[in-house]
């Protein structure tokens, strides 16, 4: 295959129909990293053709699940094995640090082998008492048929493997559109599906645009269900596109997050210690690029100064620079286009009341190297409230806006007054109080003194406009699963319902 051959389609690696290809840039020094194939719509007709007849005719929907669980292992033992080559991918195309890269190379290994587990230990249906020794009455669970996958540039591994992973596990064929930013480790995912011995046409991959190649497939009368990560507005255009076919839509959208810290989380220095470091982190990973980013901090009055201050101090001290970098702690940000609004939030914020505690522009050249690079100091605005744009909207920049409470009553409603439901958090050394914030968070996740782990066993998704649907865990399998009711009589007898 050569390096522009990066669709691939029944088996077969190759350039676009029409020739046309895109330049993909490393965002710490805006220098091109790697030319793709830019599919278009025929491209992806000849994906989804391949994905059917692949379905259609097996063998991989077919195949016991045994040898599915056994692919997805050697799936697994693949990814650990490229650990290294895959975490410089996703560092060089994210920007994130190499150590992310490779957190995120477990992370996956591990949906692997949760969701091979998973298949291996579930049953594969069950008996249905129809109330009558003379019916034989079953619930079986098939695959659902060809299903497309969008995904977006921030974990672009991991959000593809929290789908390929299940989907492959129920028996179904698919392809994936990897986010036009970020697609080296997608492609290289589906380099290992191959060499793992998954059969041709299982697994397909378009390189492209999300209009045409994942406008296409979300219309595509071909496709069986759709899966998206990405944006609310790319969101909303794929659940339109996909309505007049009825073909079952799963969302993971994005989030305006929550993270909630009582005083008495912060009465011991080390409780306050740990209260800050995990805000810091909440906010700043991967600059803040991450859809479950604790961007609100929902800090308790009594102690808004001293935590705000000691933040603040913190963030200035995060040190930017390229991911593969040693001493590295944040990389820039993906494109120009998010550096843009990053910059467009803040000066909004501060037009619209916001403090600022520290950052607010980009570093000096003489801070940061590749001075070249689409970098941004991380940001605290204080004095923030939820009429602002800042508050409501995800930034997913390095921004972290500061509001306050006085009572439990008013942290939930501030914690709740978003259109999203991602996940959030709450910092409490309160047992009960604890218990009683986190179970009225309208949130997909909620963290009890902690930010950001999540465990392949438990469902990920959102309420509200963060999304439709759940993956991980045992629903993020019933996802690709269609239950098919098998209603057998073992003794026929007319019924005579009409006389005649
Ligand atoms: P995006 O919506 O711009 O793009 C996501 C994908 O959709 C890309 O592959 C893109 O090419 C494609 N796309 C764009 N327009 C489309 C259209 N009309 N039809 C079909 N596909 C289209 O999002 P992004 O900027 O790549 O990613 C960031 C967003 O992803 C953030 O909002 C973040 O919160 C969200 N996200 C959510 C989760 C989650 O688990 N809920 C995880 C990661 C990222």
């Amino acid at each position: 295959m050569s390096a522009t051959e990066t669709i691939h389609i029944d088996g077969v690696w190759r350039a676009a129909a029409s020739g046309a290809t895109r330049e993909v840039l490393d965002p710490a020094d805006a220098k091109v990293l790697a030319v793709v194939a830019e599919g278009g719509s025929d491209d992806t007709d000849a994906a989804v053709a391949a994905a059917r007849r692949a379905f259609d005719t097996g063998p991989w929907p077919t195949t016991s699940v045994a040898d599915r669980a056994a692919l997805l292992r050697r799936v697994a033992d693949l990814l650990q094995r490229d650990r290294e080559e895959i975490a410089l991918i996703e560092s060089r195309d994210t920007g994130k640090t190499l150590e992310e890269g490779r957190v995120d190379v477990d992370d996956v290994t591990n949906a692997f082998r949760y969701f091979a587990d998973l298949v291996m230990n579930e049953s594969g249906g069950r008996v249905v008492d129809a109330g009558s020794t003379e019916v034989h009455s079953v619930v079986v669970y098939e695959p659902v048929g060809v299903c497309a996958f969008i995904t977006p540039w921030n974990y672009p591994l991991l959000q593809a493997s929290w789908k390929v992973a299940p989907a492959l596990a129920a028996g179904n064929t698919f392809v994936i559109k990897p986010s036009e930013v970020t697609p080296l480790s997608t492609v290289h995912l589906v380099k290992l599906l191959v060499e793992a011995g998954l059969p041709s046409g299982t697994a397909n991959i378009v390189t492209g645009a999300g209009n045409p190649v994942g406008a296409r497939l979300s219309e595509h009368p071909g496709v069986d269900l759709v899966s998206f990560t990405g944006g609310l507005a790319s969101g909303t255009k794929v659940m339109q596109a996909a309505a007049p076919t009825v073909k079952k839509v799963a969302l993971e959208l994005g989030g305006k997050n929550p993270n909630v810290v009582f005083a008495d989380a912060c009465a011991t220095e080390e409780g306050f210690d740990t209260a800050v470091d995990q805000a810091l982190n909440a906010a700043f990973i991967h600059s803040g690029q991450v859809c479950s980013a604790g961007a609100r901090l929902i800090v308790e009055e009594s102690v808004r100064d001293r935590f705000v201050a000691e933040l603040a101090r913190r963030a200035e001290k995060i040190k930017l620079g390229r991911g593969t970098e040693d001493g590295v702690e944040c990389g820039p940000l993906v494109s120009e286009q998010q550096l843009a609004k990053t910059e467009a939030y803040v000066a909004s914020a501060l037009a619209e009341g916001a403090q600022l505690r520290c950052g607010g522009s980009r570093p000096e050249p003489s801070d940061v190297r590749p001075a070249t690079g689409y970098f941004y100091a991380p940001t605290v605005l204080d004095y923030c409230h939820g009429e602002m744009r800042v508050v409501r909207e995800e930034t997913f920049g390095p921004i972290l806006t500061v509001e306050t409470f006085h009572t439990e009553d008013e942290a939930i409603a501030l914690a709740n007054d978003t259109e999203y439901g991602l996940a959030g958090a709450v910092w409490t050394s309160d047992a009960g109080r604890a218990r009683r914030v986190a179970g009225r968070m309208r949130h997909g996740t909620v963290w009890i003194n902690d930010y950001h782990p999540y465990l392949p066993q438990a469902e990920w998704g959102g309420f509200g406009k963060s999304g439709v649907g759940r993956e991980l865990g045992p629903a993020g399998l019933a996802e690709y699963r269609e239950p098919k009711h098998i209603y057998q009589n073992l003794n026929p007898a007319p019924v005579r319902w009409f006389s005649g």
